[in-house]
């Protein structure tokens, strides 16, 4: 078994908090949650794209919440999965209006499994209170947790100008982007103090701060971190499309992930036109496995290709190893347990080939340029075949469906009462 699925600093702790059967802090791994991106009002469409999220593995799914029609279409969405054994828990998310949502929409509040907030959207003036008031006396009614979710970009104005205004008089003022920073870490901690004493537990409570820049999410996250024992939903806002996104998103969580901060994670990317948006489902699972946090898919080692190897057909094989990896997942994680730590490896030619097949539960060193047309295969760290001709790949890849079923298998029913009556 894979052995690289080791902690190496512990986790903050924080409050458990139950959404839905999913616990988010307390003892549980980082979760992972996506939000989808339909007219929640369309039901077919929030179905379909919330079953795919699902499937692809988010933990939590987000649907917009933001008007009557979506609304409405809440309680038939979640009968609707149901019906199709998907049991993802659902969040609604609500800005400006969510307090007359969900007074009026009673099966809605009880279709949800916690509501997100967001405190600079709640209202304006002296509604704000009352409207936050509503929101969270409903969550508590119905048993509800809540995400207070600052966001810097709807930030608390007449928080942040107070504060700017003292730090203006005070005799050694910070810069205005510490005050900005304190601003949205304060706006979190007075929320989520204000809904306590409203009557929502603490263990129904989850933080999140979002700003689109690394280095303040990091400075944001970790005072939160220091100063309460909330769960925290990390994200990076605003992280941008394709390879910008997910570089931003990763550079940000894994540095607070490491530290051990961060409860449930949601990887903000910004869908290219026609794009899958089990994405960012992917890619939230791929930043926790690689860091060695969690496993979710077998691992494909594979080199990076050089002037020794001027074929494609390492990449073709790697390639479509990880594709049926993950396509098979969703079916192995019941029938094949423990089969996500799976590692292989898939090489380019004989210089890092073998001896990275070996470190590989099961490997592949592909003939490089002018190498005899021959590719061991290593199987637990010692040469098991040498496969040849053209249809390396298909062997290949039926040597790794048997070392799966051999490994992971469970034993039949009917050989596990031969066993027992033995
Ligand atoms: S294994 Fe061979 S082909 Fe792959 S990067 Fe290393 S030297 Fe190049």
């Amino acid at each position: 078994m894979a052995d690289y699925l080791t902690e190496p600093f512990p986790r903050r702790r924080a409050v458990g908090v139950d959404v839905g059967g999913v616990v988010v802090g307390g003892d549980t791994p980082v979760v992972v949650q996506s939000m989808t991106n339909t007219d929640t009002a369309d039901i077919d469409g929030t179905v379909r794209q919330v079953a795919a999220l699902a499937r692809a593995g988010s933990e939590l799914v987000r649907i917009t919440v933001d008007r009557d029609e979506a609304a409405a279409a809440v309680p038939h969405i979640r009968d609707r999965l149901a019906a199709q054994g998907v049991t993802v828990p659902l969040i609604g998310d609500f800005h400006y209006i969510g307090h007359t949502l969900l007074t009026e929409h009673p099966a809605c509040a009880e279709a949800l499994d916690k509501y997100r907030i967001n405190p600079g959207n709640v209202g304006f003036g002296e509604k704000k209170d009352r409207q936050f008031a509503t929101l969270i006396e409903i969550a508590a009614r119905h048993g509800k947790p809540v995400r207070i979710g600052v966001n810097w970009g709807s930030l608390d104005q007449a928080l942040l100008t107070r504060l700017m205004d003292d730090n203006a008089a005070s005799a050694n003022p910070s810069s205005a982007r510490d005050v900005m920073r304190e601003a949205i870490v304060q706006s979190a901690l007075l929320s989520a103090a204000r809904a306590e004493e409203l009557g929502l537990g603490r263990d129904r409570i989850i933080l999140s701060a979002k700003v689109s820049q690394v280095q303040d999410l990091i400075a944001v996250y970790a005072e939160l971190a220091r100063r309460t024992d909330h769960a925290l939903h990390l994200g990076l806002t605003e992280a941008g499309m394709g390879s910008k996104g997910i570089v931003a998103s990763s550079a940000a969580l894994s540095i607070l992930l490491q530290q051990g901060i961060g409860d449930t994670i949601r990887i903000s990317l910004t869908p290219e036109p026609g794009g899958d948006r089990t994405r960012e489902v992917v890619v939230a699972q791929e930043l926790l496995q690689t860091m060695g946090f969690r496993a979710f898919v077998p691992v494909v080692a594979a080199c990076p290709g050089c002037g020794r190897t001027t074929s494609t057909v390492f990449q073709e094989l790697a390639r479509r190893i990880e594709d049926d990896l993950r396509t098979s997942m969703p079916v192995w994680r019941e029938k094949y347990p423990g089969v996500e730590a799976l590692q292989v490896a898939v090489m380019g030619c004989i210089v890092n080939g073998p001896g990275e097949s070996k470190h590989a539960d099961i490997g592949i060193s592909l003939p490089g340029t002018g190498e005899q047309p021959a590719a061991p295969v290593f199987v637990d760290g010692k040469k098991a075949a040498t496969l040849r001709g053209a249809n390396i790949a298909d062997d290949f890849q039926k040597m790794v469906a048997d070392y799966i079923e051999r490994r992971f298998g469970q034993p039949s029913a009917a050989a596990a009462t031969a066993d027992a009556a033995e």
